[in-house]
Formats: C-alpha cells, sequence, structure tokens
C-alpha cells in the first residue's frame, strides 16, 4: 500500500480553539471558535450574536456566491467560509462546531495557513463511525461562456486549474496537482493567498465589499507592479483558486475521489459543479475506505 490513510473514521477536534479578526467583506472584527461536535453531524456554522442560529455547511444551505462562499437560513448568512472550508476538508475534519459573533470567517493573512495551524492546535479525534467518500463514475461538467469546470473519475482528489487574465503579472497560470493527503494541502495551497486588482478595490467598495481588505489579507495586483511586497508562489494566484475550489467542494460534505479540471472558473462556476455532482446520483456513489481499498492500487502524484 502505498497511501495508507491511517484515518477512515470520521474526526474533529479534540479540544476547543478560537482566534479572532477582521472580515474581509464586512470590516468587523469577529471572533471564531472550533469546537467538537458528533459523529455524523458535519460542520456547522452557528452566529451566536443571533442568538444561535445554525446553518449547516452543505449545498441545502449555500447562498449565492460571487466574492466569497456563503451558506444562508432564514434570511440570515456566514458568508467567506471557504478558506476555513477547504482546510477542514483537506485535514478530513468531518463534524465540527464553528460558533461565530458576526456575519463572516475572519480573513485572517487571505489563505488556508491559519486555519491549517489552529486545527493542528486542537488536534483531530477520531471516532467508531466510518467516513464514507465521494467516489465520481462518470464526467460532470459545467460552463458559461468560454468558462469550464469538470469532474472525471480518479482514484484520489486532484485538481488541474487554469486561470487566464489580460494582465502583464497574471495571465496564463496552470497546475496540476494531486491533493488527497492533508499534508499535500499543507504544502501546495494552503498559503496561497487571496488576490485581487487595485483597479477593483474601489468598484466593490462602493458595493459594501472587501471594507477589511488590505495588503496583510490579499495580494493586491496594479497596473503593472505587486503592492504587497512578495509572492510566496510564483504561481500563487492559480493556486488560491485551486484552494477557492476546495473549499466550495467541502459542501459537498464527503471527500470526493474525482480529478476536476478547470478553465478560467471561480466561486459561481465551482458552486454550479458541486450542486450539478450533487444533483446527478448516477455520476458518483459513496462509500467507505474498505470497500473501495481493493481498487486502489497506487499513488500517482504531480
Ligand atoms: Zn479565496
Amino acid at each position: 500500500m502505498y497511501y495508507e490513510l491511517p484515518m477512515h473514521y470520521r474526526q474533529t477536534v479534540a479540544g476547543q480553539v478560537s482566534l479572532e479578526g477582521i472580515g474581509l467583506h464586512s470590516g468587523e472584527k469577529i471572533a471564531m471558535k472550533l469546537i467538537p461536535a458528533e459523529p455524523g453531524s458535519g460542520v456547522v456554522f452557528v452566529r451566536t450574536d443571533l442568538g444561535g442560529l445554525t446553518i449547516p455547511a452543505d449545498l441545502d444551505h449555500a447562498g449565492p456566491s460571487f466574492y466569497a462562499t456563503v451558506i444562508q437560513k432564514d434570511g440570515e448568512s456566514v458568508s467567506t467560509i471557504e478558506h476555513l472550508m477547504a482546510a477542514v476538508y483537506s485535514l478530513r475534519v468531518d463534524d465540527l462546531r464553528v460558533e461565530l459573533d458576526g456575519v463572516e470567517v475572519p480573513i485572517l493573512d487571505g489563505s488556508s495557513r491559519p486555519f491549517v495551524e489552529l486545527l493542528n492546535t486542537a488536534g483531530l479525534k477520531q471516532s467508531s463511525v466510518e467516513r464514507s467518500y465521494l467516489h465520481i463514475t462518470r464526467p460532470v461538467s459545467v460552463s458559461h461562456e468560454d468558462k469550464k469546470i469538470s469532474v472525471y473519475p480518479c482514484r484520489e482528489y486532484r485538481v488541474t486549474y487554469a486561470i487566464d487574465f489580460d494582465h502583464p503579472l497574471l495571465g496564463y497560470q496552470e497546475l496540476t496537482a494531486s491533493l488527497w493527503h492533508a499534508d499535500d494541502f499543507y504544502r501546495k495551497l494552503s498559503p496561497a493567498r487571496t488576490f485581487t486588482f487595485e483597479k477593483d478595490v474601489e468598484a466593490l467598495r462602493r458595493n459594501g465589499l472587501a471594507k477589511g481588505g488590505s495588503l496583510e489579507n490579499a495580494v493586491v495586483l496594479g497596473e503593472d507592479r505587486i503592492l504587497n511586497p512578495g509572492l510566496r508562489f510564483q504561481d500563487e494566484f492559480v493556486r488560491h483558486k485551486m484552494l477557492d475550489l476546495t473549499g466550495d467542494l467541502s459542501l459537498l460534505r464527503y471527500p470526493m475521489r474525482g480529478h476536476v479540471i478547470a478553465y478560467r472558473a471561480g466561486h459561481d462556476l465551482h458552486a454550479r459543479l458541486a450542486r450539478k455532482i450533487h444533483e446527478s446520483p448516477d455520476s458518483w456513489y459513496l462509500a467507505p475506505w474498505r470497500e473501495e481499498e481493493r481498487s486502489a492500487a497506487g499513488r500517482f502524484d504531480a
């Protein structure tokens, strides 16, 4: 066995941890707590400022998502969950209570790294309930104009992503990576920060967005230079898109065994792919690891 995953049972955090930070869009200071949850309960957000309103992180509660991933219930919402959810999903934290005293998850440094570190501080605890994996058996695709995203059968979770911006510092970037192990996510994607264009910042602010945005939590591209002191990867931009995709797919609630191929996608297309998978039950099945192990002969890597 090459990839012997030690954990095929549902996990939660071993203890409670918390942090505080600014919301990217609201600009508010928000406190967040991660709290152990019962096996099978899934990831549930709790708005403590709204009397403990609970919103499950699943497709039934997914809201419109153009600038961030949003879940909603009873006219209330939690926004910007994707960087936390990418870490939670990649570390195979199946059940978790996330308490927030505001409308969005703190943006921190604009990447998933602080969330991975917080989860590592909490530690993970296995239950005796087996985890199911979502096995893609047939391709599923969605497209919009020249943007496209598809998923194909694959023995692990793997992503190929291409972005193509009309900008001298960005242009075309493409990367394929295996993201099956928590460590893959940690090394390859988790440090990649969100990015924006200086020319768009004013328009976002006029629409009441990005009020908490700064060079501390986003890479900002000017016309011909990057305003931040440096990048964390040469291709940090495409890596961040893969991170966002992983957070958006987490709303499917099960680790996916499939190869996603995306061209110029974004939150909206990611969400539409997740929904189309959900609505195409002839294209996948859910099964625990044991049943699958026989055919999982080898490890592929980028
Ligand atoms: Zn993002």
